[in-house]
């Protein structure tokens, strides 16, 4: 089968002919159709990370397909059924953190793309419990997305503990961040978007945000203090650390600031302020299969539009150098077959 390959890290991806993969016991084989491209996988080619990928690596945590072969143990997962592959490729099942509703935090885990092969390929296999199935009124397109940016920025609000009527800022109108403002409107949230690019912060606009703060110029946090009086929470999905720096700051009393976006980079913390404002700093990674059927749901009543652009998995160097630019409005989306 056709797959793009990280050989080392750095160098560009391979189009090569790689072997198709084995199903086991419990496991899918999942005949790819898209796959959306995140900022993680362009940390994965480059080994940004302290945790390094496999290598040789077939990147892509947002594929989208039909089941093609079900082994046995695969439950209700059937040949034929429409399905995504998420981060959260498996997790064990049985420790503290699976068995509390907080999977994506087991030390047992492996994620698609990063320590197992993903989808940037025209097959991929996966254990059928942790796929989720695609509502019918959603495209293999529109659905990519949602397997990643979708579930992470949903579950970024829902942990943020903001409830209807308060204000949230989304730092970083991206793939994740273009996201995160329509699921905010869903949920009730009155939304600020900031971003250094006009064109973004336009995008945002267009997506349901109340108000947009180009941080290129301003200070966001002060705009945002003198506008709405602080944010309840803010939801870093940007990718330098000034921007987790301003994010923090537009927190008010009693808020949050809830760290998604992954600079390789520390954010220092004033003691004073987090003390005696009470902010809480929090991290979230991605989100639970419960998470990611809630987030899928909202996309298929109609109330998340996925703004995406496709390419051919021929074309992901060329996708990939324009996501490490910032060129990207919403997410590209692979069409693989
Ligand atoms: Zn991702
Ligand atoms: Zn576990």
């Amino acid at each position: 089968m056709k797959a793009a390959v990280v050989n080392e890290f750095n160098k560009k991806l391979e189009i090569q002919d790689v072997a198709m993969p084995d199903i086991g016991y419990g496991e899918i084989l999942v005949k790819i159709h898209t796959c959306g491209v995140c900022h993680t996988d362009l940390h994965a080619a480059h080994g940004d990370w302290p945790v390094k990928p496999k290598m040789p690596l077939i990147p892509g945590h947002e594929g989208v397909g039909i089941v093609e072969q079900a082994g046995d143990g695969t439950g209700s997962i059937k040949v034929g059924d429409r399905v995504g592959i998420p981060w959260l490729y498996s997790a064990c099942g049985e420790c503290e953190y699976c068995l509390s509703g907080r999977e994506t935090l087991c030390p047992e885990q492996l994620n698609a793309g990063y320590s197992i092969d993903g989808a940037y390929a025209e097959y991929c296999k996966a254990p059928a419990k942790y796929v989720a199935k695609v509502p019918e009124a959603l495209s293999f397109e529109e659905a990519a997305p949602l397997f990643c940016a979708g579930v992470t920025t949903y579950k970024a609000l829902k942990i943020s503990e903001a409830i209807p009527g308060d204000w949230v800022a989304i730092y970083g109108i991206g793939g994740l961040g273009h996201v995160a403002v329509q699921y905010a409107k869903a949920m009730g949230l009155n939304v600020i978007a900031v971003d250094i690019k006009d064109e973004k912060l336009e995008m945002a606009k267009d997506l349901g945000a109340d108000l947009t703060v180009n941080g290129l110029n301003t200070d966001p946090a002060k705009a945002i203090h003198e506008k709405v009086g602080g944010v309840q929470a803010a939801i870093s999905v940007a990718v330098t650390k000034k921007a987790f720096e301003q994010a923090y700051s537009s927190v008010k009393r009693g808020g949050s600031l809830v760290v998604v976006g992954l600079p390789n980079d520390e954010l220092p913390i004033p003691i004073f302020d987090t003390v005696l404002n009470g902010v809480s700093v929090k991290g979230s990674i991605v989100g639970t299969r419960k998470d990611l059927q809630e987030c899928l749901e909202l996309a298929a009543q109609g109330k998340i539009k996925t703004m995406i652009e496709t390419k051919r998995l021929e074309d992901v160097n060329e996708v990939l150098d324009r996501l490490e630019k910032g060129d990207i409005n919403g997410r590209i989306v692979l069409n693989i077959s």
